[in-house]
């Protein structure tokens, strides 16, 4: 059996049209997951955090020893917090989310479950294949070949989903496991890829690009630049070998750097030499760099060389980017990538008037974690649209709410309808 890890890469942008990211994403290595929110106002962006929140809580701190049946159990808490979240607030009713998530158990193999419309492709030999099967109307009516696939790419009523979660206290989720090999590639992504991007046009990206966090950011980058019409999330899994268990790189370069460094006999000799009276013969003899010498040197430059232009790129890509975090209370703005690259650490740019009190509490575990943005005025932003979030549905709160009676529960499953081009539009509806 192979030792495998997981090597991922992550992206995520509103997109061109919408006015905020509805879609949520966690990398927790091995644990992934993407979710789509739907509702009115900031609910969508309540219910994706609130999803992806629960699974981290549930998974996270056993990752390594989970089995399919807790990533099942974790994605059914995640319904109930969302439905439970939106009984209790009247504004936030009928909101609801996608969610699809995947980790490594036993065997090795990945287990994934899906709720929505979020998908997870599986590239395998350079060929890429949806995994999970999308709920909504269109899809399934091109799953029982009512109408084509080009059909449905075009359907009026593509944007009708059959299944999420949240919107019902309980939830019918679907499991897959896969099998990982080292050289497999997986994709997890909100329906804002598969709407601006073909599929050749995804799996030749994935293709060409071998890094995964190039890879994720490439794919939003052109989803954006095909039109940009939906918020767009992307996780790049790439499965290596673990060679972790068996061997310790870092001691092997030591040994290798360490072992010419050391031979040469003059540097034990000077110990011994003074017993003679003598100069030692051996002095004469390294006056003249032997040949050993010289390759000994070489390698060293070309190693130092090699370190120089290896730093410099590492300091670029560190420097290059701003982030969002916590500064005690403060929402603050940072350049660099969050936790550091290396022994590059960010440095904080500044601090905004914002505070944690003034945002969503939902938003506050990204916020912890960082929040990247290519500039520090993208950067201010998001803070600002952190803030408005906050006030509007502060304002939505404020009249004496009456919160409805939970009768929905005997009504058989609503498809629910997701506005493809405004997030002004009010909260999914049953149809
Ligand atoms: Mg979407």
């Amino acid at each position: 059996m192979t030792a495998v890890k997981i090597e991922a890469g992550s992206a995520t942008d509103v997109g061109l049209v919408r006015s905020n990211n509805q879609d949520k994403l966690l990398v927790a290595e091995p644990l992934y997951a993407v979710a789509d929110g739907m509702g009115g106002a900031a609910a969508g962006e309540v219910a994706s955090a609130l999803a992806v929140q629960t699974l981290g809580e549930r998974l996270s701190p056993r990752v390594g020893s989970l089995s399919p049946d807790d990533l099942l159990k974790a994605a059914q808490a995640a319904n109930r917090a969302v439905w439970d979240k939106a009984v209790e607030h009247a504004e936030m009713r009928g909101m609801g989310t996608t969610l699809v998530a995947a980790t490594l158990v036993e065997g090795p193999k990945l287990a994934v479950v899906n709720v929505g419309d979020s998908r997870l492709y599986a590239m395998r030999q350079g060929n890429l294949q949806q995994v999970t099967i999308d709920h909504n109307l269109v899809a399934e009516m091109v799953a029982e070949g009512r109408i084509s696939k080009e059909e449905g790419e075009v359907h009026p009523r593509r944007n009708i989903m059959t299944r999420a979660l949240g919107v019902e206290p309980e939830v019918k989720v679907d499991i897959f496991i896969e099998d990982v090999n080292p050289g497999d590639r997986f994709l997890l992504c909100s329906d804002g890829l598969p709407r601006e991007l073909s599929d050749e046009r995804i799996s030749a990206i994935l293709r060409r690009l071998a890094d995964p966090s190039d890879a994720a950011k490439e794919l939003v980058h052109e989803a954006k630049h095909h039109g940009g019409n939906d918020n767009v999330t992307v996780i790049v899994l790439d499965v290596v070998q673990d060679l972790a268990p068996t061997e310790d790189p870092v001691t092997t370069i030591h040994d290798v750097a360490a072992a010419p460094l050391a031979s040469p006999s003059s540097v034990s000799h000077p110990a011994t030499a003074p017993s003679t009276g003598e100069p030692p013969a051996s002095h004469e003899r390294q006056r003249r760099p032997s040949p050993f010498t010289l390759r000994v040197a070489a390698f060293l430059l070309a190693f130092l060389v090699i370190l120089g232009a290896g730093g410099l790129g590492v300091w670029f890509y560190a420097r290059s980017a701003y982030f969002v975090g916590l500064n005690g209370e403060s929402l603050t703005v940072y350049q660099g990538r969050p936790g550091g690259v290396l022994w590059f650490k960010p440095t904080l740019d500044h601090v905004s008037s914002v505070t944690t009190a003034q945002v969503l509490q939902a938003s506050l575990p990204e916020l912890r974690a960082g929040v990247e943005e290519p500039t520090a005025a993208a950067a201010d932003a998001f803070i600002s649209n952190l803030a408005k979030l906050y006030q509007l549905s502060r304002s939505a709160a404020l009249p004496p709410a009456t919160i409805p009676p939970s009768t929905t529960t005997t009504a058989s499953v609503p498809p629910t309808t997701r506005s493809s081009s405004s997030s002004t539009s009010s909260a999914p509806t049953s149809s």
